[in-house]
């Protein structure tokens, strides 16, 4: 069985060990004092796809152990496609996360940059208050909604090869205890999914049962 703990702990450990990383790069490019104009413009736009190849393996590999896990009621299924999916998918699944924290950090360095100089900071001043973009929370945050994400993911891709086969799997909205009461996700509980799957808000841990037609249906 797959561990989605133990999963979100390892996307965790990994993203707060290159948020670090990147908040040290951002300081050593907007340099002493610090300088906007410093940081070249592509970090802004693709700097974030150094964090994605890290996450790329760990994405891929849940995605398709939630695909193997999924009881196939002696259908075969192509694993090479399967693979193909996982691979394209765990592509660009996390892009818009990234891109979106890189952009709020642009925004958030044009503040604080012109408040080091008027209210006197210190360097370490300013990656203090920059720490908050790369903080382990919101590393704990991204693990925790990505791995919901390649579960729910990789189970639909091995349910479509299902449903092609002309087997065809309802899928019902499954909060987590904990999540009974998130004013999103609780109405759903237990409630067919037509389009939209988990995660349904940062932190979802919800996930997806499949009924299998009744014998002799
Ligand atoms: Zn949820």
């Amino acid at each position: 069985m797959i561990d989605r703990f133990e999963i979100e702990r390892k996307l965790g450990r990994v993203l707060s060990r290159e948020f670090q990383s990147e908040l040290d790069k951002l300081m050593g490019y907007l340099g002493d004092p610090p300088d906007l104009n410093n940081v070249p413009r592509s970090y802004w736009q693709n700097g974030w796809k150094r964090i994605q190849n890290q996450v790329e393996p760990i994405l891929v590999d849940t995605f398709v152990q939630s695909a193997l896990e999924l009881p196939l009621v002696g259908i075969t299924i192509d694993w090479d496609l399967i693979n193909a999916d996982a691979v394209n998918w765990a592509r660009t699944s996390l892009v818009p996360t990234l891109q979106k924290m890189f952009d709020k950090t642009y925004v958030g360095v044009n503040e604080l940059v012109p408040r080091y100089f008027e209210e006197q900071w210190s360097r370490a001043d300013l990656a203090r208050h920059l720490e908050k973009y790369y903080s382990p929370v919101r590393a704990e945050m991204i693990a925790i909604t990505e791995t919901t994400r390649a579960k729910v993911e990789g189970e639909r891709a091995a349910v479509a090869e299902i449903n092609q086969r002309g087997v065809i799997l309802v899928p019902t909205w499954m909060t987590q205890e904990d999540e009974r009461v998130c004013p999103i996700c609780g109405p759903r509980h237990k409630q067919r999914i037509t389009v939209d799957y988990p995660p349904a808000h940062p932190r979802c841990r919800c996930y997806v049962d499949y009924d299998y037609p009744k014998e002799g249906n």
